[in-house]
C-alpha cells in the first residue's frame, strides 16, 4: 500500500445543506460544487483542450469513459502513450467511470453474472468481459486521478426485489473493486504514478470512489450507503439516477441520502443533469456533477441560457442580433449573434456544434461558479430562487 494520500477534501462554507469546499487531487485543487465536462472517448466532443483550460471555461476536472477507451483505442495504446493524460494532452484532473453504466445501457446485448458482465463490443462485435478486477486494471492503466468502483445499475422503475438483488451485487462488486484497486496500487500499476517518475511529480496516488445504488427505494438506498461506507472510500457517489424515473423521485432520493453521506468526503451525483438539477442537488448537499447535456444538446442545436433553453433552429432567431444569452460573458456570446449561429446550424456547419457546445459548457461551469460564491457569501437561497425564477423566461415569442 502506498502512503501517498489520494485526495483531500475540506468544506469551507455551508449554507443549509449546500456545501462549498475544496477537493485536492494529485493534479490540483478543485473548488466544489463542481461540474465535470464529459470526455467520453478521450475528448469533450467538439471542444479543444485550450478552450477547456481558458478563462471562459476553466474546467478543473473532466471525465473519461473506461468502457469506450478500453474498447477503442484499447489499453495498450494508452499505456504506451504513458497514460490517458499524456495520450490526450491534458494535465488537469481526470475522473474515469467504471464502465458499469455503459455495459448496463447495452440492455439485452449483455449478460450479467456474479463474476461480471459479458457483452458484445459495439465497435467490432467481439465478445468482451468486464468485472470489478478488469475495470480496476483498465482504470489503473488509464492513470486517472479518481477511479470509480464497478457497479450495476437497476432501472429507474425496478421492483424492490430486483433492486435489492442488484444493489447487493453492487456491494459485493464494490468490495472486489476495493481489493483489486489496493492490490494494483501496491503493484505500481497506476500509469499516472509512472509518469510522476518523470516530469510531473504527482503528489498522490489514485483515489477510489464508491457508488450508492438502490433505484427509487429509499430503504435500499440507505442500506447501500451504509454498506458502501463500511467498505471505506475516498469519496461517495449516488448512481442510478436520471435513468427514467420521475424527477420528483430523483430529488426525493437525493434529499434523503445526501445528508446521510459522510460529511467529510466529496459527494458525487453521477450523470445528472440540467443546470437547475445541479442547483437543486447542491441545495440537498451534493458536491460533484457530470453530464453529457452541454455537448450533446449543443450538437443538436439546443442552448442552455439563464432564461431557459433556446432552440437555435427556430425561425424566430433568423434576424436576431442578440447573443445566445445576454447575461453570458463567454467568447461565443461576446462575438456571435443568434442569427449567425442559426445560419451555421441550418447549413450544417460543424462550427455550430462547436460554438453551441462551448457556450453550454460555459453556462454550466459559470452556474457552478455562482453557486460556490453564493454559498461562501451566505446567499445561496437567494441565488437558487433567482436562478430558477429566470428560467423559462426566454419563451418562444421573445
Ligand atoms: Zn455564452
Amino acid at each position: 500500500m502506498t502512503e501517498l494520500s489520494p485526495t483531500k477534501f475540506a468544506i469551507e462554507a455551508q449554507d443549509g445543506e449546500a456545501r462549498a469546499g475544496v477537493l485536492t487531487t494529485r493534479r490540483g485543487r478543485i473548488e466544489t460544487p463542481v461540474f465535470m465536462p464529459v470526455g467520453t472517448a478521450g475528448t469533450v466532443k467538439g471542444i479543444r483542450f485550450e478552450a477547456l483550460e481558458s478563462e471562459d471555461l476553466d474546467a478543473k476536472i473532466i471525465l473519461g469513459n473506461t468502457y469506450h477507451l478500453w474498447l477503442r483505442p484499447g489499453i495498450d495504446v494508452i499505456k504506451s502513450a504513458g497514460g490517458l493524460h499524456r495520450f490526450i494532452g491534458w494535465d488537469r484532473a481526470l475522473l474515469t467511470d467504471s464502465g458499469g453504466f455503459q455495459v448496463w445501457s447495452l440492455g439485452s446485448l449483455r449478460k450479467i453474472t456474479e463474476e461480471g458482465a459479458e457483452f458484445r463490443s459495439h465497435v467490432d462485435g467481439s465478445l468482451r468481459f468486464l468485472s470489478p478486477e478488469v475495470s480496476m486494471e483498465v482504470q489503473a492503466a488509464l492513470g486517472s486521478d479518481i477511479v470509480m468502483v464497478f457497479d450495476e445499475c437497476a432501472p429507474g422503475e425496478a421492483s424492490h426485489e430486483e433492486t435489492e438483488r442488484s444493489m447487493s451485487l453492487t456491494t459485493r462488486w464494490a468490495k472486489r473493486s476495493k481489493a483489486a484497486f489496493d492490490r494494483l496500487q501496491s503493484e505500481g500499476a497506476d500509469t499516472g504514478r509512472l509518469e510522476s517518475d518523470g516530469l510531473s511529480g504527482l503528489s498522490g496516488c489514485q483515489a477510489l470512489f464508491g457508488i450508492i445504488q438502490g433505484a427509487g427505494h429509499l430503504d435500499l438506498r440507505r442500506i447501500s450507503l451504509e454498506k458502501t461506507v463500511e467498505i471505506g472510500f475516498d469519496g461517495y457517489a449516488i448512481g442510478g439516477l436520471s435513468v427514467g424515473e420521475e424527477k420528483s423521485l430523483m430529488f426525493e432520493v437525493i434529499g434523503d441520502i445526501a445528508p446521510r453521506m459522510p460529511k467529510d468526503s466529496p459527494r458525487y451525483l453521477m450523470g445528472v443533469g440540467t443546470p437547475e438539477d445541479l442547483v437543486e442537488a447542491v441545495a440537498r448537499g451534493m458536491d460533484m456533477f457530470d453530464c453529457v447535456l452541454p455537448t450533446r444538446n449543443g450538437r443538436t442545436g439546443q442552448a442552455f441560457t439563464s432564461r431557459g433553453k433556446l432552440n437555435i433552429k427556430n425561425a424566430q432567431w433568423t434576424n436576431d442580433s442578440r447573443p445566445l444569452d445576454e447575461s453570458c460573458g463567454c467568447s461565443v456570446c461576446r462575438r456571435h449573434s443568434r442569427a449567425y449561429l442559426r445560419h451555421l446550424y441550418m447549413t450544417g456547419e460543424m462550427l455550430a456544434s462547436v460554438l453551441l457546445s462551448h457556450h453550454n459548457l460555459a453556462f454550466f461551469l459559470d452556474t457552478m461558479r455562482g453557486v460556490r460564491q453564493s454559498i461562501r457569501s451566505g446567499d445561496f437561497p437567494t441565488f437558487r430562487r433567482e436562478f430558477t425564477g429566470r428560467l423559462g423566461a426566454i419563451g418562444e415569442n421573445q
